[in-house]
């Protein structure tokens, strides 16, 4: 545990081990970061009749990983009061981690992983896995999350269990956001009356978005990992995605209005952080954000759950008998409000402990933790304590290493390596001799790939030791890839 002195005055606590190395550019981000401290004070002042309590930044928690954002660091957990910032929550909103627990063992499938590979090009990249659905499902997806949309009716999808809705209540930490409004997004609702088959929905993201399939190579705590059906040798599927482009228009629509609404008078922040007041003058403009942005987190959650479906539908078609059932859901761009006190978290994940999770499956064992490593490295799957240090938070991965950019320099002898070890499902087929001999595609390919390679992510290890190590989340299991699909 370090604390970051600053002029400001805030409780500054980073969770990291020694061997976990400290980004100075993240560390000058996180205090340029604080300056929003002075901001509050001054747009309370400057806010003509505003007569609410003092805004302020109550306390920041780094998480382990954290490392240089667009603004503000990526693993940064920030409680205001009186005061929301959108920019504190990504403009992935609600990107997050979900993962699901199948009845099949490592050695089934990796005999099949040729037949697998093939198969999920086909349902991800080539059309073989359209997703249809009825403006009234879109509508009660965007307004009222997974659970609406599992309620609303209209024909289920192949490989829907019974389960799945319940256990979107149940194990999800965000399943929706209530909203009354789908209008930010109503072109996508359309207006026809009947299921047409959707080219939004069910698309991984790019980047570092990514559903993969892994297997449980080892167990760190027996009970839990027992509990959970995480023995070794079970296969697993992890997708990790986000709203796609509406979280970034939902945050387009409050900045928009932030400029719009900024006190004449009052030059704009240093570092380019603009607050909402939580008082009535802004009441307006805030709904339209928080409508957006809940239409966008709810978004997410179905987009998950459609991924995870995929991947349920690849591996009963190509393994038979096989059976997956959600072992969590977690986001980690999100904000969090409770009356006046907000927690704001962009790129960390909730890590709640089993007083947070009383009445629910993980009462006992506290919250799970997914933190992904890299296509090339051990993920993780741990227990959350509720540490009130990082705001019952932990990190969501293992952290970029070296920024985008700089990884695609990249090594290529390196590249081929991970490639003969690894298997990676891209919309191109690498191993296809029309594309490979297409040399201008395949250099594109692999510069992409590059930024995605193990190398550009920091070592997991340490990462989770620190984790451990600071009380803050538990081990339970460790997971190795079988597969990847990246968009
Ligand atoms: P984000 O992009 O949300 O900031 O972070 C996602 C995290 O996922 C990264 O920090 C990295 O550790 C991890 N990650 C990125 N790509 C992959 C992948 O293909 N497979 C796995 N297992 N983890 C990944
Ligand atoms: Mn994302
Ligand atoms: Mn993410």
């Amino acid at each position: 545990w370090l604390h970051l002195p600053n002029p400001y005055g805030v409780p500054v606590a980073i969770c990291a081990g020694d061997d976990v190395p400290l980004e100075h550019a993240a560390v000058d981000e996180a205090l340029a970061l604080l300056e929003t401290a002075r901001t509050l004070e001054r747009l309370a002042e400057a806010t003509p009749g505003y007569d609410g309590p003092d805004p302020r930044v109550a306390r920041v928690a780094l998480t382990p990983d954290f490392h240089k954002g667009a603004g503000i660091p990526i693993g940064t957990v920030l409680e205001t009061e009186h005061a929301l910032l959108p920019q504190a929550v990504g403009n992935d909103v609600n990107c997050g981690m979900r993962l699901e627990v199948t009845s099949l063992r490592a050695d089934r499938v990796r005999p099949r992983l040729d037949a697998l590979e093939r198969r999920l090009r086909h349902l991800f990249f080539e059309g073989g896995r359209r997703i249809a659905l009825t403006p009234v499902q879109r509508e009660a997806l965007l307004r009222d999350g997974l659970p609406g949309l599992l309620l609303a009716g209209g024909t289920p999808w192949q490989g829907v269990r019974p389960e799945d809705a319940d256990d979107a209540l149940d194990r999800m930490h965000a399943p929706g956001f209530p909203v009354g409004t789908a209008e930010a997004f109503a072109d996508w609702i359309g207006s026809a009356g009947g299921a047409s088959h959707d080219s939004v929905i069910g698309g991984i993201g790019g980047g570092n978005h990514f559903a993969e399939l892994q297997y449980v190579s080892q167990v760190h705590d027996a009970a839990a990992a027992h509990a959970w059906g995480l023995a070794p040798g079970t296969v697993v599927t992890m997708v990790h995605s986000g709203s796609l482009s509406l979280g970034h228009q939902a945050n387009t629509t409050a900045l928009d209005a932030l400029r719009a609404g900024w006190p004449s008078g009052l030059p704009r922040p240093g570092n380019g952080i603009l607050p909402f007041l939580l008082d009535e003058r802004s009441a307006r403009a805030r709904r339209r954000y928080l409508d957006a942005f809940g239409n966008a987190a709810n978004f997410a959650a179905g987009n998950r759950f459609f991924l995870s479906l995929t991947m349920r539908a690849g591996l009963a078609a190509e393994c038979g008998g096989a059976d997956a059932r959600l072992l969590y859901d977690a986001p980690h761009n999100l904000f969090w409000q409770d009356g006046e006190r907000v927690v704001h978290r962009k790129g960390a994940t909730p890590a709640g402990g089993h007083e947070a999770m009383a009445g629910g499956p993980y009462a006992m064992w506290g919250e799970p933790v997914i933190v992904p490593g890299s296509m090339g490295a051990a993920s993780f799957v741990l227990r959350g304590h509720g540490d009130p240090r990082t705001l019952a938070s932990a990190c969501h991965g293992a952290g970029r290493r070296v920024p985008r950019g700089a990884s695609a320099r990249g090594n290529d002898a390196e590249l081929d390596a991970f490639l003969r070890e690894f298997r990676v499902v891209t919309p191109l087929d690498h191993r296809d001799p029309m594309v490979a001999r297409r040399s201008d595609v395949m250099a594109a390919w692999r510069r992409d790939l590059k930024q995605e390679a193990p190398w550009a992510y920091k070592d997991i290890g340490p990462v989770v030791s620190s984790l451990r190590g600071g009380g803050v989340a538990t081990p339970v299991a460790e997971l190795r890839p079988l597969l990847t699909v990246k968009g």
